[in-house]
């Protein structure tokens, strides 16, 4: 197929979107967000063509495409005196292959990063499909001490017990609760309990979708961790980080937080 070759044949291109501390403004990783560059019809996004992968079992070949490739990018960010957590995106159908946390593993051996700079992002609402087999696969990869992100929290119907079985260490609230919070009870309702439910459990808290000033002082002053979106910065080829780092310390500054 066409998205076979694609992946093969290096039209893939990992684009990254910086996540910050609220409280500092420091970087303290970023996303790996992946597009597909197309000879013909230019930069295609992945809600376009991730289902498809799925489809056609081309999703092993797609993730560790993208996982090697920023694997190797924090390795070059890490020479270069940054230290980032880097995260990436498994579809749920990584998670029903048992060797699959030794995969990841020998992926970050060969590019020379420690798994503590590994974050995994699983969404949701595709996790609680299939919840057993997975949480096997899930706590191996824990174990390891890979980070384990739940994405786009509070579009699936996780109970509180289940966030309990499964170790996860950060949630991110999905865009949907984030952005106009602070103007609307029922979002700021949803997004309180979801920050709540995160301290409880010893979770750190990543805002996504944060498009505003309003949204930035809101999610400051209710306590969330972190925060991701274009307000801060949009996903960017790894690149550009070092101006937006630049360009950000200054914006920082001006908006009266003090970068650590
Ligand atoms: P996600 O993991 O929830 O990623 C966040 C999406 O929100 C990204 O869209 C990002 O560009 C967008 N976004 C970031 N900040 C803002 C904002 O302030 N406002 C709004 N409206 N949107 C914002 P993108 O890059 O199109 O990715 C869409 C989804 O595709 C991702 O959602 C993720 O689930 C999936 N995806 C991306 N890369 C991969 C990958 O390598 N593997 C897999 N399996 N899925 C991927
Ligand atoms: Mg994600
Ligand atoms: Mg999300």
């Amino acid at each position: 197929s066409v998205l076979r070759r694609a992946i093969a044949g290096g039209e893939l291109v990992n684009y990254y979107q910086p996540k910050v501390a609220l409280h500092s403004g420091r970087i303290e990783g970023v996303e790996t967000l992946v597009r597909w560059q197309h000879p013909r019809d230019g930069l295609i996004f992945p809600d376009r063509f991730i289902a498809t992968a799925e489809e056609h079992g081309l999703i092993h070949d797609l993730t560790f495409t993208v996982l090697s490739e920023a694997l190797r990018q924090a390795r070059v960010w890490m020479d270069d005196g940054l230290s980032l957590r880097v995260a990436v995106n498994v579809s749920m159908s990584n998670l029903t292959s048992l060797e699959f946390p030794e995969q990841v593993m020998q992926c970050a051996a060969e590019a020379g990063v420690d798994l503590k700079h590994l974050v995994l992002e699983v969404t949701e609402s595709r996790m609680m499909s299939n919840p057993v087999s997975s949480l096997d696969i899930l706590s191996r990869l824990r174990l390891k001490h890979i980070s384990l992100s739940i994405d786009d929290f509070g579009t699936g119907h996780s109970s509180l017990s289940q966030l309990r079985d499964v170790p996860f260490d950060e949630l991110k609230i999905d865009r949907s609760f984030v952005h106009g919070a602070c103007r609307d009870s029922s979002l700021r309702a949803i997004l309180e309990g979801s920050l709540g439910m995160a301290r409880e459990l010893g979770m750190r808290a990543v805002a996504e979708g944060v498009e505003d000033r309003d949204d930035w002082e809101f999610l400051c002053e209710a306590g969330c961790d972190l925060a991701q979106g274009y307000y801060i910065a949009r996903p960017m080829p790894a690149n550009n980080l070092r101006h937006w780092i630049e360009e950000w310390s200054e914006r920082v500054v001006d908006m009266g937080v003090a970068v650590v």
